[in-house]
């Protein structure tokens, strides 16, 4: 499966996937028709993932290159995100540049692929065809942010009763657990007596 270095590449991304996701995401080219002249292509998917429920755009090209087909282009839609700090569920437009080499398969069995770091961005087809839907899929994915934040200021959320502090103050006394704090006080303590 045309996905397995992504898999290998991000030990973190865990994704059950079917048949019939790749099914439906099918984006075929029959390479025959790819020759040195670039191939203009304009397409549009859904990558049936929560975090992306609208639609993706795809906008780029595909070229011969030696021992391969190059495609290159642009992906671009709307992440549904929530945030690492408060919580709350955000939108971000997203535009992730897609360069990618697709090469035939080697011909060694199934289980003894080793791939090195710089074939990260290497796919490969088995026949004539190729279903680049799989391919681009796989670059929203590996793009997702892993930590997203709705706002650079964002507040979070009080450690202690929960409110978003983003929406307002809550009653909780500022914490003071700050071990170089309690120095600071111990020390000022000493010079100065009492509290
Ligand atoms: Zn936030
Ligand atoms: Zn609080």
């Amino acid at each position: 499966m045309n996905s397995v270095h992504f898999l290998l590449k991000n030990p973190k991304f865990r994704l059950t996937m079917t048949g019939d996701i790749y099914t439906l995401l099918s984006m075929r080219i029959d390479l025959g028709v790819v020759k040195k002249e670039a191939l203009p292509l304009d397409e549009k998917f859904n990558a049936g993932l929560p975090e992306v429920p609208g639609e993706v755009s795809f906008s780029g090209e595909i070229i011969k290159v030696s021992g391969g087909y190059e495609l290159t282009g642009t992906l671009t839609g709307v992440y549904t995100l929530q945030c690492s700090r408060c919580l709350e569920m955000f939108k971000r437009s997203f535009l992730i540049p897609v360069r990618l080499m697709l090469k035939p398969r080697p011909t060694f069995k199934e289980g003894e692929m080793t791939l090195a770091e710089e074939e990260l961005d290497l796919v490969f087809y088995d026949d004539s065809t190729i279903d680049i839907g799989k391919a681009l899929r796989d670059e929203v994915i590996v793009n997702l942010p892993t930590k997203p934040v709705c706002d650079e200021k964002c507040r979070g959320l009080c450690p202690v009763c929960g409110q978003n502090l983003n929406k307002g103050e809550c009653q909780c006394e500022p914490r003071q657990d700050s071990g170089a704090w309690n120095a600071l006080k111990e020390m000022k303590k000493a010079i100065y007596g009492g509290e």
